[in-house]
């Protein structure tokens, strides 16, 4: 069966995100990086182009998602969906205003909703405000985010300034009335002119109500949350299977290896469990800077411990040494320097026959994902929440769990590969 959700994602770990929530409602996703050429995936339902789109100047963002669109209309997908972050991350310039508008003319439709709604991490939409925990949006930290600084929770009135188009709201209270009720207020809205229609949800099964009410919309947008209600659309309609297992992937064998670029907590807590139990080589930063061949290092004690357990190589530092690090670097220097080595060490070992990897950092793994020429990830299934298994395209098959900072429990490292099995 061909592709038949189409998905653009204004960044890496947002597209991840989605790909796993189509996953785990039954869709066979795969994940593109960056705006995707060539023939369509097989075996996928959904695809989500990944971009890095969020900050970039809105002209650039348009034609970029408007490149992904031109390739997924060619896959197949019959409608598209354009996923941005849950705390509705741009300033008056865009980038979801422009980008919506662009995706609606291309498409030749007339109306889209809003809806980041995601009430398990505590997002949730009231009146048109977007609520961060207990607190409105403009009172979070997303106050102070140094790029996309949310100073109004009003999306109806945030989304108002990014387009020249009407801005309307489809009420709580209808949504609590049921799918006919939101598809009704769709249509009062496009009738009186509106284009666009911020969505309020408080819970998942909103999210899934206004799926519902959203299938015959050929764009939808939202954050990961919006697609919870997305794939019963295309059951309903004998466009997917509906028994299938979605996340089953290739079974991959070759050596496994853990690389930690991420200092969070999390993943501290993480590396030290696998320690504890692994072989486990640590790049050092200021003797990398120094210009020693750490990479060629680490590459030489891997060869000799691979075969048997996995193996862990980190860069992972409590924040006194990061500092330390910084302060003698730069924070800047720093981060690429190491982002590099890293890179080129997980390059290194996939050539030694590496085919199990675990990346832990989210601008790690990107780094990781570029040095390895990774065009695409089928998804599979999480370990845990938000973390799946994927395995990538083309050749050689390598299979990659991707964490970003705070994800995953202490165990994450040493359980993973056991998932795999
Ligand atoms: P996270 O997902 O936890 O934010 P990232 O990989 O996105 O992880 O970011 C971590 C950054 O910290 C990277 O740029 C990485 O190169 C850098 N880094 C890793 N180890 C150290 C260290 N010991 N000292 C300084 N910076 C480090």
């Amino acid at each position: 069966m061909p592709v038949v959700l189409g998905a653009i994602a204004d960044d890496f770990t947002g597209a991840t995100d989605l790909a796993n929530t189509l996953v785990r409602e039954g869709m066979r996703t795969v994940q593109l990086i960056g705006v995707a050429s060539g023939d369509a995936p097989a075996d996928a339902d959904a695809v989500v182009v990944a971009l890095k789109s969020r900050t970039i100047p809105a002209p650039a963002a348009v034609d970029q998602s408007l490149a992904a669109l031109a390739f997924l209309r060619q896959a197949g997908a019959r409608q598209i969906l354009f996923k941005y972050c849950s705390t509705f991350d741009s300033t008056d310039r865009g980038n979801i205003g422009p980008v919506a508008d662009a995706l609606l003319a291309a498409l030749d439709a007339e109306f889209t909703i809003f809806c980041p709604a995601f009430p398990e991490n505590g997002r949730t939409i009231y009146h048109g405000y977007l609520f961060v925990g207990d607190v409105l949006l403009s009172e979070s930290s997303m106050q102070d985010h140094p790029l996309t600084p949310m100073r109004d929770a009003n999306l109806v009135r945030v989304l108002g300034r990014q387009t020249p188009h009407k801005v309307g709201l489809v009420p709580l209270a209808a949504v609590l009335r049921g799918p006919d009720a939101v598809r009704a207020d769709f249509m009062r809205l496009s009738r009186g002119g509106y284009r666009h229609a911020v969505v309020d949800a408080v819970r998942d099964v909103d999210l899934r109500t206004i799926g519902a009410a959203a299938a015959d919309l050929r764009l939808v947008t939202g954050g990961s949350g919006i697609a919870l209600g997305l794939p019963e659309n295309f059951r309903r309609a004998g466009l997917i299977e509906r028994a299938q297992r979605a996340d089953l992937l290739p079974s991959v064998r070759g050596d496994a290896a853990v690389i930690s670029g991420s200092c969070s907590a999390a993943t501290l807590a993480q590396a030290a469990a696998m320690r504890a139990v692994h072989p486990t080589f640590d790049v050092n930063p200021l003797a990398l800077a120094a210009g020693e061949p750490i990479v060629a290092h680490a590459l030489e004690w891997a060869e000799s411990r691979l075969g048997g357990t996995p193996v862990l190589i980190t860069a992972s530092a409590p924040p006194d040494q990061v500092r330390a690090v910084q302060e003698r670097l730069g924070r800047e220097r720093a981060g690429s320097l190491i982002e590099a080595a890293l890179a080129a060490i997980a390059r290194g070992l996939v050539g030694l026959g590496v085919r199990r990897l675990v990346v832990a950092g989210g601008e790690t793994a990107g780094a990781v994902v570029q040095a390895l020429g990774i065009t695409g990830l089928r998804i599979g299934s999480q370990i845990d929440p938000g973390v799946p298994w994927t395995v990538s395209l083309g050749e050689p098959t390598i299979a990659l769990a991707l964490k970003s900072g705070n994800f995953g429990r202490e165990d994450f490292f040493v359980r993973a590969f056991t998932c795999l099995d």
